[in-house]
């Protein structure tokens, strides 16, 4: 195999602990196993392509999250390729459109999505790329010594299409250089290590399954246990596992060992929302054990990020918890994750995703002025008011372009005067303030040089993306996720998306679509005057909604994101005219 640094991690760990549980089955597989099944996969790769030479080619694969999708995901590495992630539940034509654009050479897929890869197969496409359906695994037990060549390949790489809330979805270019990058940029920030026991319950082929579930835990020798698809009891169960089983030793052998506790887990605010609404219907016994689990002696890091945290959210869980307060972070397929809050329990500020990653250089850039905020200059001395810039992000972490786009590229990438790289524009826009002092007691616990290292910073504010989440009202500038916040702190309020309403008067008016709570409204109605009653006092009040409108559902894609410009449209279909 090349020498890919994460190659080189994984022949360094102990080849005897655990790299993947199935927690359905308990099904797991070692380290020690895991270069050569993803040799023999590489194989399978060149037979299929009939050649060796596939050095930066478009690999697609459609895949479960398991343990073949991790060899997957690597034999397309070894083999110097692309690997382009698909998943299962994007619909044909989605399908389609990323092998098309991607211009894939090969479709890998497992025997569970067999039919579905034909399906797409069946289309006529712009490209003809070779079907492999990919034995059922696989693990064998067997340790293997791989050697590693001389050689890092640059073209190897991963290719991500990011989420489309704002757009079609775009081809993220990662080369293995910056998957590394932002990997050891984790490591550091995180302290992933080897006792740390994963739970994953996500999808796979965003930046967060890949990097933060996959490519850092194997850089780690940490294991990862996949849950797929999530369910709330199903994941409480787990959680509950080594809790109310007698067999909580870490024993290799133990039929109990997927019973392990979880030590490491990371999901988006709806997924904690849907965890605690589902907690009070536990049984008691399950509900104390489950309350065990999630204690921060036991889980040692749970992670949001995605979109917003909700601070009800973060408050809920920390009281379920006895005080484990969840670690907001902030990320990007362009960028993996940039700005994280510290380990430190103080340093996770309600509302703030911290500060950037270690390798990671941010700066604000003031959407008026067009002019770098520096430190100090948070404020504008003349109004007194906060200044409101766009996040831009450089360092090794950040992708090289977007695939077939040099436009987009070109567009998203300002220069910089250092000569020290371009910046990437994130498209969200945030508001910088000075952390809280350092509890010293906290920090000097971690005696990794990681947290030396990694300096605490000045605390990042999201206000939202740029494109729809800053609201311009007669001159002012509103943040939908201010407002929001705000808002999911009402008893009201169950699940709300603040959006930008065209008005003749204003511009754009602060609209609200609101699902109600129903202990607090059990008639499930809510007047705009009573709204703006309970929201007079916590907002200024140009922030305060001027249009509401309540509704059962309120759409959102497999990340908990909501695509705002077509929500708008749909709610306030009579406010454009
Ligand atoms: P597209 O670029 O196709 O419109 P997308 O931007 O939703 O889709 P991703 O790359 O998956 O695709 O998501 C990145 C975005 O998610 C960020 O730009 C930001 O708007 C949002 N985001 C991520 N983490 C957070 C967070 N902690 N708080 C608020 N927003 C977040
Ligand atoms: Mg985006």
């Amino acid at each position: 195999l090349p020498r890919l640094p994460v190659f080189e991690a994984i022949a360094r760990h102990d080849p005897d602990s655990t790299v993947v549980i199935h927690s359905n089955s308990g099904r797991r597989f070692r380290y020690g196993e895991l270069l050569g099944d993803v040799c023999k996969v590489r194989n399978r790769l060149y037979e299929t392509a009939g050649r060796t030479d596939m050095d930066g080619e478009r690999i697609a694969f459609l895949v479960e999250n398991s343990y073949d999708y991790v060899v997957t995901l690597l034999a397309i590495l070894a083999a110097k390729s692309i690997a382009v992630p698909l998943s299962p539940a994007f619909p044909a034509p989605e399908l389609q459109y990323i092998l098309n654009h991607s211009e894939a050479l090969m479709l890998l897929s497992s025997a569970k999505f067999a039919s579905k890869a034909e399906d797409v197969l069946r289309a006529e496409l712009d490209v003809e790329p070779a079907y492999l359906q990919l034995d059922k695994f696989q693990g064998n037990g067997a340790h293997e010594k791989v050697a590693l060549e001389k050689t890092c390949p640059g073209s190897a790489g991963m290719m991500l299409y990011t989420s489309g809330t704002t757009n079609r979805p775009k081809g993220v270019l990662l080369p293995q250089s910056v998957m590394t990058a932002q990997a050891k940029s984790l490591l550091q920030a995180w302290e992933y290590s080897p006792t740390d026991h994963l739970l994953h319950v996500l999808p796979l082929h965003h930046i967060h399954g890949t990097i933060n579930a996959i490519f850092t835990p194997l850089f780690s020798g940490s294991t990862i246990e996949f849950l797929f698809p999530f369910n709330a009891d199903a994941v409480w169960r787990r959680f509950a596992a080594p809790f109310l089983t007698p067999d909580q030793t870490p024993n290799p052998d133990s039929p109990h060992y997927h019973h392990r506790k979880i030590t490491f887990f990371t999901a988006v605010p709806t997924i904690y929302s849907r965890l605690l609404t589902t907690h009070k219907s536990l049984p008691p016994d399950m509900q104390s054990a489950t309350r065990t689990a999630i204690a921060p002696s036991n889980l040692r890091l749970a992670i949001s990020g995605s979109a917003a945290l909700p601070t009800p959210i973060k408050r809920a869980w920390s009281d379920l918890s006895g005080g484990n307060v969840l670690l907001e972070r902030f990320g990007m397929t362009e960028v993996g994750m940039a700005l994280s809050c510290g380990l430190a329990v103080v340093d996770r500020v309600d509302g703030s995703v911290g500060w950037p990653l270690p390798g990671v250089e941010a700066r604000l850039v003031d959407v008026d002025t067009h002019q770098v905020i520096e430190r100090g200059q948070e404020r504008d001395p003349a109004t007194g008011r906060e200044r409101v810039g766009e996040i831009q992000l450089r360092g090794a972490t950040v992708f090289a372009e977007y695939w077939r786009n040099p436009e987009a590229t070109a567009k998203e990438f300002v220069d910089s005067k250092d000569g020290r790289g371009r910046w990437f524009k994130t498209g969200d826009v945030a508001v910088r303030r000075a952390a809280p002092p350092a509890d010293s007691a906290a920090v000097g616990k971690s005696n990794l040089p990681s947290q030396r290292d990694w300096a605490r910073g000045e605390l990042y504010f999201i206000l939202g993306r740029r494109s729809a989440d800053i609201i311009k009202s007669g001159g002012e500038k509103v943040s939908a996720l201010e407002v929001e916040r705000e808002m999911l702190a009402l008893p009201q309020v169950a699940e709300v998306a603040v959006l930008a309403v065209p008005s003749g008067k204003w511009g754009q008016k602060v609209g609200a679509v609101v699902i109600v709570d129903r202990d607090a409204l059990p008639e499930g109605r809510w007047s705009p005057l009573e709204m703006r009653r309970a929201l007079k006092g916590r907002l200024a009040s140009y922030k305060i909604p001027q249009v509401l409108r309540v509704v059962d559902h309120i759409p959102r894609n497999a990340m908990g994101k909501i695509n705002k410009k077509m929500l708008v449209k749909e709610i306030f279909q009579d406010e454009f005219s």
